[in-house]
């Protein structure tokens, strides 16, 4: 039994008793865990104060027990609850948007620094209204990055010759990339992509987040590039995400 001390992000939590519910973090240290908070429970309003909210950031303590995958939380110290994105809606279906895919794409107990600092730069972002809808599209082509499923966005995954000249070109989620029109006819589904839409796609991949606000995307090509990148997650979870339902309004 050891005590562990880390930055977490809440993803979700569920009642477990009258006073007790389990809460699932996004660690820095520990990836995703699911932790028992006794006492936690929102009660009343005298005790809210000691509620856990979801899309916030805490430092916690936890005891983690060896034979299960539930371990103690401890302490939560509260380090930014982001108020200002709790009056947006829309940003805060986007936030989330990107704790429902991490909560999808991850493993318990599979850390990844990286995925989580940002996870934590683009709550920063979106929370300061900063180019909301970019930043959920970069959020989500550097995740696929980070955990390795970043589909092919320069070559034809089939032939390998570049799309950069193309007229038209499509995306394969069972290929795992983009195909030139050729090659497309080889394979089944697949979906039309103008090729503005995936080659800024690709450029969001390895883009700086603190320089994100100065990005400007037109509408249009966001709206194309979270179509193509809603098929490919659709494909590779074979379902899609709550959060989309409540997102629709984006075009
Ligand atoms: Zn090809």
């Amino acid at each position: 039994m050891s005590v562990f001390k880390t930055d977490a992000i809440t993803l979700g939590r569920t009642d477990y008793s009258d006073s007790s519910q389990i809460i699932t973090f996004y660690t820095r240290d520990h990836g995703k865990i699911r932790t028992i908070a006794k006492g936690y429970k929102r009660l009343s309003r005298k005790c809210s104060s000691k509620a856990i909210d979801l899309l916030t950031h805490y430092q916690i303590l936890f005891i983690k027990k060896e034979h299960t995958s539930l371990h103690t939380l401890t302490e939560a110290v509260l380090q930014n609850d982001y108020p200002i994105l709790r009056n947006n809606l829309d940003n805060y279906y986007r936030v989330s948007c990107m704790a429902e895919l991490v909560n999808e794409f991850t493993e318990e107990n599979d850390p990844s620094k990286q995925l989580f600092d940002v996870f934590l730069d683009s709550l920063t972002g979106i929370s300061r209204n900063t180019n909301a809808i970019i930043q959920l599209l970069t959020f989500e082509t550097k995740m696929l990055k980070i955990l390795g499923y970043l589909p092919e966005l320069k070559r034809c995954v089939n032939c390998k010759n570049s799309i950069q000249q193309l007229p038209e070109v499509y995306f394969n989620a069972a290929e795992g990339g983009v195909l030139c029109k050729t090659c497309q006819s080889k394979f089944r589904n697949g979906i039309n992509v103008p090729l503005g839409a995936i080659l800024i796609a690709e450029r969001l991949v390895d883009i700086n987040l603190q320089k994100l606000g100065r990005v400007k995307i037109q509408l249009p090509i966001c709206i194309e590039i979270e179509k193509m990148l809603r098929y490919y997650i659709t494909a590779i979870l074979n379902k899609e995400l709550n959060s989309w339902q409540y997102l629709k309004g984006m075009e």
